[in-house]
């Protein structure tokens, strides 16, 4: 077996190996590559220690990351290269981080210390692959599981379960019996976990290929970090436009979302308020009425409560606030949702609504007849550079102010009111018509 490494990687390599050190590429690029994916970052592991590994590559650009827990970052050929002397992790007393690390000369003790035995591989042209813990096998099976005792790892660092659950989720790998036992049972010491660390990996899992199944598996941990999706559990709707309950509606729909974090988050909260504001009419029929906006305050809540940036919150807020407004294939509306959202958000809308009609009843789908129809009308707007906002009209505030309108807020009133009539369609954005209508306007407010 050969890995293809990167010829930075390589020659980092090559150097250690000259200057009489063991070194292999470990961890999730060896992974990758024996799934012939294409790892994103590749890391070494060596027996060199700190200071040794300083002066080894002294002739790179070094950055002393982690010095005192043995890792060293170089940059060779455009590539970040971590760099971590074999290691084993002492006594962990707060579920997140080993109160202090022992280096160590044995590549076996390194690899012992990994999460799972799937990231516990290392590689180097020398030794081939190193495998002590039957990752390959795991690989080949499609199996998450921890290097030893899976209770003792997520004691030691609770983050190890989502990390384990994301890696299902992007892989489609299942844990095993026991590892999976174990995420459920200490999924409370996730709390003691940086909520940066674990919106990290909760965004990660939830844009997996296997994350509406590792979701369906794993609510209680999900629950942990995301209490506001528990009521959904389980939550029937007794409405004909359903065959699911909320949860189960929520992640078949989070199975037809593309993979983007601010989709796949909006429409795991879209319905998060409907178990708040269940009513059933005289027939029995459920309705959940204003349930979107009581979604928005639990969507807030808890991307502030996870330290999600402001912009992802933002956008996410909209999407559910408006997940239900009907579409009007009607070029006059989109272009109004447009000047008031902009493309970005509005296509996403597009792509939540069309998961949410694929997630309720078949019989009512004609609900997507709505978004094929809005598509191609948008298409046009967009191509023909149809003017939806401010800076697209074909006047500005010196004309109006030329006109003998006085600067100031009247300015700019009365530019939203011509770009009003531009995106209605009753007239059209040029220049004179748009002048001819400002001075009607001026003249109706004199008289
Ligand atoms: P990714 O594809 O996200 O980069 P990765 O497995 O490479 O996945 P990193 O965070 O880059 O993850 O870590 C590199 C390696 O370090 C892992 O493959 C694993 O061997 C080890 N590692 C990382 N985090 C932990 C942890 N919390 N506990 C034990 N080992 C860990
Ligand atoms: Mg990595």
């Amino acid at each position: 077996m050969k890995l293809d490494i990167p010829f930075p990687v390589q020659e980092i390599l090559h150097r250690f190996n000259i200057a009489g050190y063991e070194a292999s590429v470990v961890g999730g690029c060896v992974r990758d590559s024996l799934l012939g994916l294409s790892p994103k970052d590749w890391d070494i592991t060596t027996s060199a220690r700190p200071e040794e590994v300083k002066l080894a590559l002294s002739d790179l650009r070094l950055l002393e990351t982690g010095l005192k827990h043995g890792t060293v970052t170089a940059l060779s050929g455009g590539m970040a290269v971590e760099i971590t002397t074999y290691r084993i992790d002492g006594t962990y007393s707060d579920n997140r981080r080993p109160d202090s690390v022992y280096f160590t000369g044995s590549l076996a003790d390194d690899l012992s210390r990994r999460d799972f035995t799937i990231n516990a591989m290392a590689y180097s042209e020398q030794n081939g692959l190193i495998d002590c813990f039957g990752g390959q096998e795991d690989l080949r099976q499609k199996i998450l599981r921890c290097v030893g005792d899976p209770d003792r790892r997520f004691e030691e660092d609770a983050l190890r379960i989502l990390r384990g659950l994301r890696f299902c989720a992007v892989l489609g790998f299942h844990p095993d019996e026991k590892t999976a036992q174990s995420m459920i049972t200490h999924r409370e010491l996730l709390d003691h976990i940086a909520k940066e660390r674990i919106s990290t990996e909760l965004v990660k899992l939830l844009c997996g290929q296997n994350a509406a199944q590792i979701l369906r598996e794993f609510p209680l941990v999900i629950g942990q970090i995301l209490p506001e999706v528990l009521p959904m559990i389980g939550f029937e709707q007794h409405n004909p436009h359903h065959i699911y309950d909320v949860w189960e509606h929520t992640l078949h729909a989070l199975d037809a979302t593309p993979a983007d974090p601010v989709l796949r988050l909006a429409i795991l909260l879209h319905d998060s308020g409907k178990p708040h504001t269940f009513t059933s009419d005289k027939k029995g029929v459920g309705h959940f009425y204003g349930h979107g906006a009581v979604s928005v305050q639990l969507a807030e809540q808890a991307l502030h409560r996870l330290r999600l940036d402001g912009k992802t919150i933002r956008r996410v807020s909209t999407l559910v606030r408006i997940h239900d407004m009907p579409l009007q294939p009607c070029a006059a509306w989109i272009r109004r949702r447009l000047n008031r959202m902009g493309e970005e958000d509005f296509r996403a809308l597009l792509e939540i609504k069309r998961a949410d009609s694929l997630a309720q009843n078949p019989a009512y789908r004609d609900r997507l007849n709505q978004i094929d129809a809005v598509l191609p009308i948008l298409e046009q707007i967009l191509s023909e550079r149809q003017c939806f906002s401010l800076k697209d009209l074909d006047v500005s505030g010196n004309d109006l102010i030329a006109l003998g309108v006085p600067p100031g807020p009247k300015v700019g009133a009365l530019l939203t009111r011509l770009l009003d009539a531009v995106i209605n369609g009753k007239i059209p954005n040029e220049k004179e018509a748009l002048l001819d209508l400002a001075k009607q306007t001026l003249h109706e407010k004199h008289c």
